[in-house]
């Protein structure tokens, strides 16, 4: 079987590389293992929040330069990232997902031209606060670390659900200057799931929840519950498929609605990857769910074919590949007591030499593994024993050269870098 390119992925980089280049005619195959960090994802993209010795962001774009030459960001370069940062909210809003932004600074618009970036922020299920460049629309930004959220707000929770913490958000809150109660509201379908405590999980209520009669009951109720409050923070369990029931909810509760992740699953994220996985389908591309690519060919600085661990013996061809696995996360590396390596086609990994550099004790301190990565040239392409593989590109997470933890740029490396993979395949 033959393609013009195949992707090994399945996550937001694999899916925003194909959905561009399928747009542009050309026929992809995508390969994909399994869950990715899309299903615990925020539904808050990062673009860079802090630089790699924590000094914190406000506008990404205006602090390009001082990146280092190896990170990814360099490598697209400043002119073509700004491009493309200016084309993510309509590339996503095409594949039915709405992003947001604050609004940009005056200072701002000068140097950058029209892709105008300052980073709002998105409240964590701790009650924390972490900058974010674009957010789903049903996840709250704020323009600012200061901005006042309300003065009263009750915290409204499912009776039983632990993953979504009200005693760390009020506390959050509190520090904040909001007073707040906490109250829970009782199901009849929610109580049936918790029956079985392992159930009682964000995707399960979500199932529930876009039953309108349950909606609509739960609204009722969160609305009956509103005394003097001006703010009203609820679970992110809402909108498996789209965004629609929180618009609905917003609309019966009388006073400001606030959605707050949860622990993972993610339910913004898991939508955020059928969308896109659809897009992918209805351009053209081809998803291959649940297999995972093995057993390369290369020849002469070529990739010639992969096999599937599904499709057995059957080879799979293409003018180009795109490894876009993840990194330790999603299983695009792997880790021995000694070294780190890239499974699929055993390509070259940024990782220090001495154990000890892979990671700090203090469990809350930055820690180098996020940074691993597979080496690439400029554009991308990967490098296996000091040599450039010719049609092999890697985007996303499992590109080396940054510390996307850390720095806060998950999302931003994962979209621009498939954007820019996609442009050099385009190019060829
Ligand atoms: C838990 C977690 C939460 C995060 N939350 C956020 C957030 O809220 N905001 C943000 O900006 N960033 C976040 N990030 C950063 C995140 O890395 C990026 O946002 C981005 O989603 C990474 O996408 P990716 O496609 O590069 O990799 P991944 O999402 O890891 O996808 C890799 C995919 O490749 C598949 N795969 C691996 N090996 C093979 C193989 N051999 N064959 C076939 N398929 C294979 C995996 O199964 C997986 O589906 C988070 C990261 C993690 C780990």
């Amino acid at each position: 079987m033959k393609f013009d390119t195949i992707l090994i992925g399945g996550g937001m980089s694999a899916l925003v590389c194909g959905i561009r280049l399928q747009k542009a005619g050309r026929k992809c195959l995508m390969v994909s293992a399994g869950q990715n960090a899309l299903h615990f994802s925020s539904g808050a993209f990062g673009l860079l929040g802090r630089l790699s010795d924590g000094t914190p962001v406000t506008e990404p774009l205006k602090v390009l330069f001082s990146l280092p030459e190896k990170h990814p960001y360099s490598k697209i370069g400043t002119d073509k990232l700004t491009e493309y940062v200016a084309a993510v909210p309509a590339f996503f809003k095409e594949c039915g997902i709405e992003l947001h932004q604050v609004s940009p600074s005056d200072t701002s618009r000068s140097e950058v031209g029209e892709a105008i970036v300052r980073n709002g922020y998105r409240m964590t299920p701790m009650g924390t606060l972490k900058p974010a460049w674009l957010a789903m629309k049903d996840v709250t930004l704020l323009e600012s670390k200061d901005q006042m959220l309300g003065s009263k707000a009750l915290i409204v929770n499912f009776a039983g659900f632990l993953d979504f913490n009200t005693r760390f958000i009020a506390e959050g809150l509190e520090r904040r200057g909001t007073s707040c109660r906490i109250e829970v509201v009782k199901l009849n379908d929610v109580e049936n799931i918790r029956k079985n405590p392992t159930e009682m999980r964000s995707v399960n209520i979500a199932r529930v929840m876009t039953r309108e009669e349950n909606w609509k009951e739960f609204g009722h109720k969160v609305g009956g519950l509103v005394k003097d409050e001006d703010l009203v923070i609820l679970p992110e369990v809402f909108g498996l498929v789209n965004d629609e029931i929180t618009g609905w909810l917003r609309e019966m509760i009388p006073a400001k609605v606030m959605f707050i992740g949860t622990m993972p699953p993610s339910v913004p994220g898991i939508r955020a990857q059928m969308l896109l996985k659809k897009a992918f389908e209805a351009a053209g591309g081809t998803f291959l769910m649940g297999d995972t690519a093995v057993d390369p060919v290369i020849e002469d600085g070529m990739v010639k074919s992969i096999k599937t661990q599904n499709l057995g013996e059957i080879r799979l061809e293409a003018d180009n590949f795109v490894l876009a696995s993840g990194n330790l996360f999603g299983k695009g590396l792997e880790a021995t007591p000694d070294k780190v390596t890239e499974p699929v086609f055993g390509l070259d990994v940024d990782f220090p030499e001495g154990r000890k550099d892979w990671c700090d004790e203090d469990f809350f301190a930055p820690q180098n593994f996020s940074g691993f990565g597979v080496v690439t040239d400029n554009k991308f392409r990967a490098v296996k024993g000091g040599e450039t593989i010719g049609n092999l590109f890697v985007a996303g997470s499992e590109v080396g050269g940054c510390n996307s933890l850390q720095e806060g740029s998950g999302a931003g490396v994962a979209i621009l870098t498939a954007m820019s993979v996609a442009d050099n395949i385009l190019a060829l």
